[in-house]
């Protein structure tokens, strides 16, 4: 219809490169003419999935080597599951069976995937969550630490991981899993002295921990992986999204030297894979555009340059009488929209403030998304500071829209 759109949110969290980029869409169509398809099962392999599994363990932490390849997020997290399970009986421990995760965590759709995660709404349908899986709070400030300061507070956040872990019993304890920053529970950024913590406490009770980086992965938070950017060592990571900039479908499991060796020596076949595990087609893709964010240099352009640019842009917000709190990490975002920005005072849920918002955003161009109160953005990592420039515009004017609304209605009273 002739409306031009600027899409903050890289579709869903995942066109890292942007819309368009010929090099993926040629990888995919050379290889559908090549080989369309073969599987992974029974010590098959093909070209471009093996070629993958190499560059996956250049570009990930040294302590990783190995790749268990799925066709989403989802999938990997369900392929955690079992993996740490499996981990903790090869072992001999099968009583480590417990995986803790945080509530407000996004970890996928699956049976196990929405069970790990921590979305209220997802657990009331289906008869969620499965045994086994166990929440702690999550290192929200703004809800859970106000009164502390935000390194404070981290500390304490990361201290219910402890509390959790003895009350359970460490012996029973097989695993932690936490997105480096939540993404669809709104964009939450932990303190600086949340995740040393959570690392601390795994390697005190040797329990595994599980970076989950289908959303960070891949230079979103100016490192190639989350994990980095925040300083964990992670035993697994899954991935997904970034890995191929979302041109088709593929996801999988990175796993670590510890977790690796039990298995594949101790543990003889692994009875667990899908279809299309390592995919050729979607393997030939990850190879271009893993190949294409080196060569444009997006994570460095996202460390370096446009991920302190918007940093700055955000702080300018600050100022706008609908923003509460404004914050970002690497090219991430979140507003947080409140009644009194002295007191962080919000709207009543009723008002769907942030829905309200959202659709003055999309009416006038801008695909933002709204999580409850929470305005959140994870734009390309192509964006340019030009680009960023008429983003902030957009947004400027959509809670200027936002803000005559409520003062119009009275919700500010
Ligand atoms: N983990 C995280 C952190 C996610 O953000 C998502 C998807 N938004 C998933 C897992 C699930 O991935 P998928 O939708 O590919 O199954």
């Amino acid at each position: 219809e002739g409306h031009k759109i600027l899409d903050a949110m890289s579709g869903l969290w995942c066109v890292n490169v942007g819309y368009g980029q010929r090099t993926l869409i040629d990888a995919a169509t050379r290889q559908l003419q090549e080989l369309p398809f073969y599987n992974a099962f029974f010590q098959t392999a093909t070209p471009p999935a093996i070629e993958l599994a190499e560059l996956l363990s250049e570009v990930t932490p040294p302590q990783f080597n190995h790749v268990f390849f799925t066709g989403s997020g989802s999938e990997g997290n369900d392929t955690i599951v079992r993996m740490v399970r499996r981990y903790w009986d090869i072992l001999g421990q099968p009583e480590r069976q417990v995986i803790i995760s945080r509530q407000n965590a996004y970890h996928g759709s699956t049976m196990a995937g929405a069970s790990l995660g921590g979305m209220s709404g997802m657990h009331a349908q289906g008869g969620l969550p499965i045994p086994g899986i166990e929440h702690i709070g999550q290192p929200y400030w703004v809800e859970h630490g106000r009164g502390m300061s935000r390194d404070e507070f981290g500390l304490v956040a990361a201290r219910w991981l402890e509390d959790k872990i003895l009350a359970i019993g460490a012996q029973k304890v097989a695993a932690f899993i936490g997105e480096p920053v939540q993404g669809a529970g709104g964009v939450i950024i932990p303190p600086a002295t949340y995740w040393p913590e959570i690392q601390r406490i795994c390697d005190k009770y040797g329990i595994l921990l599980v970076s989950d980086e289908v959303i960070c992965g891949f230079g979103r938070t100016g490192r190639w992986f989350g994990c980095e950017t925040f300083g964990t060592r992670p035993d697994l990571m899954t991935f997904a999204k970034g890995v191929t900039s979302g041109y088709i479908p593929l996801g999988g499991v990175m796993v670590g030297d510890r977790v690796a060796k039990v298995l594949i020596e101790q543990g003889g076949e692994f009875e667990h894979g899908y279809t299309y595990s390592g995919h050729p087609v979607a393997c030939a893709v990850a190879l271009a555009n893993i190949k294409l964010v080196r060569e444009l240099g997006l994570v460095e352009h996202v460390r370096d340059d446009v991920g302190p640019y918007l940093a700055q842009c955000y702080e300018g917000l600050r100022d706008h009488p609908l923003v509460g709190t404004a914050e970002t990490c690497g090219l991430m975002g979140a507003l947080l929209l409140v009644k009194d920005k002295t007191t962080l005072v919000p709207f009543d849920p009723a008002l769907s403030i942030g829905m309200v918002c959202r659709g003055h955003c999309f009416a006038n161009g801008l695909i933002m998304r709204a999580v409850g109160n929470r305005m959140i953005i994870a734009p390309p990592l192509v964006i340019t500071r030009t680009q960023i420039d008429d983003m902030m515009a957009l947004i400027r004017r959509c809670l200027d829209l936002t803000l005559a609304d409520a003062q119009r209605e009275g919700w500010l009273a």
